[in-house]
């Protein structure tokens, strides 16, 4: 057989390897130690049973995470099943039967730069493509705004601080195809309320190509780098800030993956950073939330980041821009049991849950008292 990850979003080392076994690991990020993502390809003879050790899965990032985890394979990169999979004595072990000559394994199904190109280039035809800027990668940072620019009121949309997160990318799929159909009614409503989008579909795009998990180019955790005088290394941030800055944010909704957990969760931004004005809003998202997915849980980690400094997007624009703000959790893992249509996440789910979004984002601007 032969093993390959050299290539967009690739991530894996061969170690060694025989017709039946590989041992495998998963690169850090550029520049930082943090890793979890992983996708390669491996071809060969069909009908061998075959296993794929991924060694250093003790020391990811969230090792934890592997407990109840399956793997996603692919025959043709568009449609992914789950595979059998274990976590044993630190080793996260694939095994795996090809039914043909190509499979390609991963964390979660990769979203590439031609599918994002294909989402900018269709929703340009409806809403306004800008570039907010360029990477040390030399790629660009686009966005849509759908809706009117000078609008009284601006929802701004994010997804991938987190290079590795590709189901948040997913998600904003769906909420950006939804905003750029022009006959649904509650987007209409958004419009005619004064209310625009600024969906940024991928922040992070080095990270992603080069098959980080969180990290930028320079190995900066973007979502630990939000303040007021941003590190040189993070010029995503320092370019998304700007543009912020310049146009007004009313709405944040900031989009990630989850590794541990099997449900879609919000974090809220710490409390002392909320506008009064705006907390009957946090709260009402929190309700509508845990109204619609029952399985939504409370972080049960969040409370460990000391409040004014977590770096995170959340808690800083809460403060800077004095509105709502939110990140939404998908998972990794498939749902467990959750209500009808989130039972299995993968792509068609968080699609589905995006388009779901724009009815929360509507509700909850449309109740705004201010
Ligand atoms: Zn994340």
């Amino acid at each position: 057989m032969r093993i390959e990850a050299d290539f967009e979003c690739g991530n894996a080392i061969v170690e060694k390897m025989t017709e039946v076994e590989a041992d495998l690991s998963i690169r850090p990020d550029s520049n930082a130690k943090y890793f979890e993502w992983f996708y390669f390809r491996v071809t060969g003879e069909t009908g061998i049973l075959r296993t794929f050790n991924l060694t250093n899965a003790h020391a990811a990032s969230y090792p934890q995470a592997w407990n109840g985890y399956r793997a996603l394979a692919s025959y043709n990169g568009i449609d992914w099943f789950r595979v059998q999979t274990q976590y044993v004595d630190g080793v996260l072990s694939i095994k795996h039967r090809a039914e043909q000559t190509s499979t390609e394994y991963a964390f979660f199904v990769p979203y590439f730069e031609a599918q994002r190109e294909k989402l900018l280039d269709d929703c340009a035809k409806v809403g306004e493509r800008r570039t907010l800027l360029t990477t040390t990668g030399g790629r660009p940072v686009d966005m849509i705004v759908f809706g009117d620019p000078a609008a009284a009121k601006k929802v701004w949309v994010f997804s991938r601080h987190h290079a590795g997160e590709p189901m948040a990318e997913y998600c904003i799929e769906g909420i950006m195809r939804r905003l750029a159909d022009a006959q649904d009614p509650t987007v209409q409503r958004l419009f005619e309320a004064g209310i625009a989008f600024y969906c940024v579909p991928n922040i992070n795009p080095d990270g992603t190509a080069l098959g980080n998990l969180r990290a930028n180019a320079a190995g900066i955790d973007m979502n630990r780098d939000w303040k007021q005088n941003v590190e040189p290394k993070s010029v995503e941030v320092a370019g998304l800030l700007k543009a912020m800055e310049a146009e007004g944010v009313d709405f944040f909704l900031d989009l990630h993956g989850d590794e541990e957990h099997q449900y879609v969760w919000l974090v809220q931004p710490q409390p002392e950073l909320v506008a009064p004005e705006v907390a009957p809003t946090q709260q009402y998202l929190e309700t509508y939330v845990r109204d619609h997915y029952a399985e939504y849980g409370p972080d049960p980690k969040g409370d460990s980041l000391s409040p004014v400094d977590s770096g995170m997007a959340v808690d800083f624009v809460a403060w800077k821009f004095k509105c709502p703000s939110l990140i939404v959790e998908l998972p990794f893992k498939d749902t467990i049991a959750a209500n009808g249509a989130f039972e299995s996440l993968q792509v068609a789910g968080c699609v589905a849950f995006g388009r779901d979004c724009v009815d929360m984002i509507a509700e909850a601007m449309m109740s705004q008292k201010n």
